[in-house]
């Protein structure tokens, strides 16, 4: 396993922005993943853990000690067990895989997670899903437990033992998530799922720019009633722009980046988002995305 030095984080995120990790390291089994995070403990160096980036503003002057990136962590395996689908998976794994597991018998939790981005581990961190009344809609539904890496040891969390809410999960810190299992029962099938799958990936086509970096939803969604993108559309901030960073003109609550946008742009554009949607509706939008 190689451990590099300052290596730019620019295609490891969706926003395609930010500076460089110090160290930097892409595991792909236990060993390595257990390698890296004694290579951390020894140097005394910060672990940032990240899977696809799709959720995290990564600074301009990048990440010091050690970036641990989930991609190439991958594994999936599916077994059926009283009248139950068991999926377990390492946290480098794309939420595409575990779709398709869930689809592949029909199983309606292959709905919320058609055209969500990113993997099983940021997946699990954000409590993932999609505000559609459908069930499953997140992952607190479908997670059975998840597997946390500290200190060399495994420690296992049942669903019941974390804290959920919404694009939350709390309870499991401090460590890196490494393995996951996801069930659904059987009796559950339905009819025209993969249609039902593929309508859902063309509704987010129509709706969200995805042609343009971003990372989905800036903002949580303040109320139930209202959407963080129905205010900043009101305060008049659709296209508002700072260097390539700009609120987008076919969902407000999606920053992009037009081309040469820095993270510092794009933290400026939020600033001045929630400072607009506040002095006029006394609202406080607060951020879905990490800043690293
Ligand atoms: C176009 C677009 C559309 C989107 N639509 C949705 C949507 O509909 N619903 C939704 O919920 N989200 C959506 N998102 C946001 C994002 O895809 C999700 O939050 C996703 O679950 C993040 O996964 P990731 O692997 O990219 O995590 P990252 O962005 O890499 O990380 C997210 C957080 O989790 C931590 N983390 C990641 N992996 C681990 C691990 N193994 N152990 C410990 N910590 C870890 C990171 O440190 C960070 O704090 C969208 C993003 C984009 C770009």
């Amino acid at each position: 396993m190689q451990i590099e030095k300052n290596v730019s984080l620019k295609k490891y995120n969706s926003w395609q922005v930010g500076g460089e990790a110090e160290y930097f390291v892409l595991p792909e089994n236990m060993e390595q993943m257990r390698e890296a995070e004694a290579f951390a403990k020894t140097n005394n160096l910060q672990i940032t853990v990240i899977g696809s980036g799709s959720n995290v503003l990564v600074p301009d002057h990048g990440i010091k000690g050690l970036v641990i990136c989930t991609k190439k962590f991958r594994g999936l395996h599916c077994s059926q067990e009283e009248n139950r689908l068991f999926i377990e998976c390492m946290a480098g794994e794309p939420k595409f895989a575990l779709m398709k597991a869930f689809l592949k018998e029909n199983l309606p939790p292959a709905i919320f997670l058609s055209g969500l981005p990113g993997d099983v581990g940021g997946g699990l961190v954000m409590n993932a899903g999609i505000s559609e009344g459908l069930k499953p809609r997140e992952f607190v539904e479908i997670c059975d437990w998840l597997e946390v890496l500290r200190d060399g040891e495994v420690h296992r969390y049942h669903n019941k033992d974390l804290d959920w809410s919404y694009r939350h999960c709390r309870g499991w810190e401090p460590g890196i998530i490494v393995r996951a299992s996801f069930s659904w029962p059987l009796e559950d099938r339905q009819d025209n799922l993969k249609q039902k799958t593929k309508d859902f990936s063309k509704t987010r086509w129509q709706r969200q720019p995805l042609d343009l970096p971003s990372c989905g939803s800036t903002f949580v969604n303040p109320s139930k009633d209202k959407s963080a993108g129905y205010y900043i559309e009101k305060a008049g901030l659709k296209g508002f722009q700072i260097g390539d960073a700009a609120v987008s003109e076919k969902h407000a609550n999606f920053i992009v980046n037009l081309g040469n946008a820095k993270a510092a742009d794009i933290k400026q554009v939020i600033e001045h988002i929630q400072q607009s949607v506040r002095e006029q509706f006394r609202v406080d939008l607060r951020t879905e995305v990490r800043f690293l």
